[in-house]
């Protein structure tokens, strides 16, 4: 089968490897489609240091069981992946903190993931309840974005709102935010400096989609009364969106600070104006068990548009192309398509 492999920083190759054995217990998916996520993109960067190279790319999954070892998994079932696979045991894992346990292993990141045909999901996996099994009708279009949503909804839950809220960057992160802010009723502002993508917010439904030229962010403030209760980042934290986000939030307001971040990045705040101004500041990472069941129900009843946001495909052959594609800001979501859907 042909895989994507990271190999260390600006080295990713395509990679011929067999297709992977199993052992008791463990299953084999194969990959209908997998998004290529802007992590993986920061990680062959050299931006992120949470990878474990070398090491087969892809955790945002749609596939389905081909050949099970494990007693309640059956071939045939339409499945994807808690990409977070950890000991299931600690502090951690018993309040659904899973992602910040000591013994974690990630599909993609440490364990070779979804940038192939097929992959194997390991029996240890299965038995802490990470294989996530859908209904046939769930499509692949849709089921891909189960972990980026599930990451949404971690962070909607963890984030102080109140009546109104800005979300920076209208890529995948950004419109899903969107949605959700909307579904709760809030009062949502989604900001963007590129057009392509702020027309295709408005053709997903979003009203209030700003640019970021002063005057844009200065009328932003006007409509809003003095700023956002709430702004969360859905892109890169480079400096830009950090100011942005401090010119736009309201006093006592909250800034979640969910987008990547490099490791080599500091926040400076001025702690006397933070003191007075009451900003609270927080990040939001991951996903819990909760958030990827109430994402995984969410796409079972279709209440959220995310097929639309799938733009591009690539076949893992060119899977190089498909990394640089989106490396330039190229659509808003792109995905690999494994053997499954080539075959048919
Ligand atoms: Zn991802
Ligand atoms: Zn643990």
């Amino acid at each position: 089968m042909q895989t994507i492999v990271f190999e260390g920083q600006d080295r990713i190759v395509l990679q011929e490897k067999p297709i992977p054995s199993l052992d008791d217990g463990d299953v084999l998916i194969q990959v209908d489609l997998c998004g290529v996520c802007a992590s993986d993109i920061a990680a062959i960067n050299g931006e992120v240091t949470d990878y474990s190279p070398p090491v087969v790319l892809g955790h945002e999954i749609a596939g389905v069981i081909v050949e099970s070892r494990h007693p309640e998994v059956r071939v045939d079932q339409k499945v994807t992946v808690n990409p977070l696979i950890s000991c299931g045991a600690c502090d951690y894992c018993r309040v659904d903190l899973d992602k910040y346990c000591s013994q974690i292993e990630g599909i993609g990141h440490d364990i070779d993931g979804g940038y192939a045909d097929f992959l194997k999901f390991p029996k240890y996996g299965i038995d802490t309840g990470k294989l996530i099994v859908v209904p046939d009708s769930v499509s692949s279009e849709n089921l891909m974005f189960l972990e980026p949503l599930g990451c949404c909804i971690n962070a909607m839950r963890e984030t102080i709102l109140n009546e109104s809220v800005a979300i920076l960057g209208a890529g995948q992160i950004g419109l899903m935010f969107s949605q959700l802010a909307t579904l709760r009723g809030l009062e949502v502002f989604l900001l963007e400096p590129d057009v392509y993508r702020r027309d295709f917010a408005h053709s997903l439904g979003v009203d209030r989609v700003f640019g970021i030229t002063d005057n844009e962010v200065k009328e932003l403030i006007e409509i809003t009364g003095g700023g956002l209760d709430t702004v969360i980042s859905a892109t890169t934290n480079n400096q830009e969106a950090i100011d942005l986000a401090f010119q736009i939030v309201r006093r006592g307001g909250c800034i979640n600070f969910f987008g990547l971040s490099a490791h080599d990045q500091d926040l400076t705040v001025n702690l006397e104006k933070l003191h007075f101004f009451g900003h609270k500041l927080m990040a939001s990472w991951a996903f819990s068990r909760w958030s990827l069941s109430q994402a995984r129900q969410m796409i079972v009843d279709q209440g959220i548009q995310l097929g639309p946001m799938l733009t591009t495909r690539f076949p893992i052959a060119s899977g190089i192309e498909a990394i640089s594609h989106v490396r330039h800001g190229g659509g808003i979501k792109t995905a690999l398509v494994g053997g499954l859907a080539l075959e048919n």
